[in-house]
């Protein structure tokens, strides 16, 4: 059994923070010749080709992300939810997210997502606050996606996660309190924040070099962030994972797939897999994967991640989830030193046979994790 993730690299504009591959879409109204529907068309045709290969195989979780898959077409994701159904086996009480953007969605297309079999859908908000949003490039305002939200209950949506961003340029306490506290109101059942972290190639990283933004204090990021767990949990979350929080039994099946090592397909330009030990990545860029799937020649780039590597990797995933991690004979034998070190530093904690990050260790996770590499 798999869970399995279809990469949809297109979106309408390009978030100024944004480091991922992806294609901005134009339909044509600006006098330039539209790449909407050639494209996007393509581009699905090769992903079927892709999936066929694992035909027949019984999955747990599908987990469509991008990019933005609600720029797709009503009836192009009606295409690929009959698809599914009629290729692969899916087993009872099987998760299928779709990842949408507030100014792509509409009535038709989250009835679509419904009909196709969605039962939950992740939405990327990142603030609640119009002059942050256009300061960061987002195609939407606060309101569409409060207006969206609620079309999706209606619709009959009852799993919904929220993403945010905090750490913005220009952004202060009271505006991340504001964002938290109106979207605690709405109780999505999921909500996931992210640390802005501003990757070379992107504009935010041109402006931040050129001294036209500043990034956010690392003492006031910290506080945002130690904010968020406290109101979180104070509202019925559970904080399972180092970025994530959910109602109970409401945490995301398919992401737990990657932070406890199991294996799982990914279908799509740049998609990684994780089969037996091994990471396949398919080539990013898309018209290169859509020329090689034509081809039969698409080759993915194999890892197989072997010995102290391997378990370095398990320890860092495991470590993510507030749960912690079992410490196994090989870890024992490969990263007692480690683990010993970061309890004494108050960074790490024993809790029965599990290590797992203390409260200054999720503050300070990447350095727990550069230990064990
Ligand atoms: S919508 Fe997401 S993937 Fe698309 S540009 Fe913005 S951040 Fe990147």
């Amino acid at each position: 059994m798999y869970g399995l993730y279809v990469h949809i690299p297109f979106c309408l504009k390009k978030c100024f923070y944004c480091s991922f591959k992806t294609t901005v879409l134009f339909s044509g109204d600006s006098g330039q010749k539209s790449n909407k529907d050639e494209k996007v068309k393509e581009y699905l045709k090769a992903v079927k080709k892709e999936l066929g290969k694992y035909r027949g195989e019984v999955l747990g979780s599908i987990y469509i992300g991008g990019g933005t898959p609600t720029i797709l077409s009503s009836f192009q994701l009606e295409n690929l939810f009959k698809f599914f159904s009629n290729n692969f086996l899916f087993k009872k009480k099987i998760e299928i997210t779709v990842e949408a953007n507030p100014g792509t969605l509409n009535k038709q297309k989250l009835k679509s997502l419904k009909e196709g079999g969605v039962n939950r859908l992740s939405i990327g908000l990142q603030s609640l606050d119009d002059r942050l949003l256009k300061r960061i490039g987002r195609i939407h305002t606060g309101k569409q996606f409060l207006d969206n939200f609620y079309l999706a209950r209606e619709i009959g949506f009852d799993n919904i996660n929220v993403d945010l961003i905090f750490a913005l340029p220009g952004q202060k306490m009271s505006d991340w309190e504001k964002t938290l506290k109106k979207i605690i109101n709405i109780k999505p059942e999921h909500i996931s924040l992210y640390s802005l972290s501003i990757e070379q190639g992107t504009r935010m990283y041109a402006d931040l070099k050129s001294g036209r933004i500043k990034p956010c204090n690392e003492d006031i990021e910290a506080d945002m962030y130690e904010y968020a767990i406290k109101i979180l949990t104070e509202n019925g979350y559970q904080h399972y994972e180092i970025s994530n929080f959910a109602f109970p039994h409401k945490s995301s099946k398919h992401n737990q797939l990657y932070w406890e090592n199991k294996q799982y397909l990914g279908v799509g330009a740049g998609a990684v897999s994780f089969l037996g030990g091994t990471r396949l990545t398919n080539v990013g860029d898309i018209d290169e994967y859509i020329r090689k799937v034509n081809t039969d020649k698409l080759c993915m780039v194999k890892e197989k991640l072997t010995g102290e590597k391997a378990i370095a990797e398990k320890i860092i995933l495991g470590l993510r989830m507030r749960k912690g991690i079992k410490v196994d004979k090989q870890i024992e034998k490969k990263f007692t030193g480690p683990i010993e070190e970061l309890i004494l530093k108050g960074l790490l904690e024993r809790n029965e046979k599990n290590i797992r990050l203390t409260y200054k260790g999720l503050l300070l996770a990447n350095q727990v994790f550069i230990e064990f590499l």
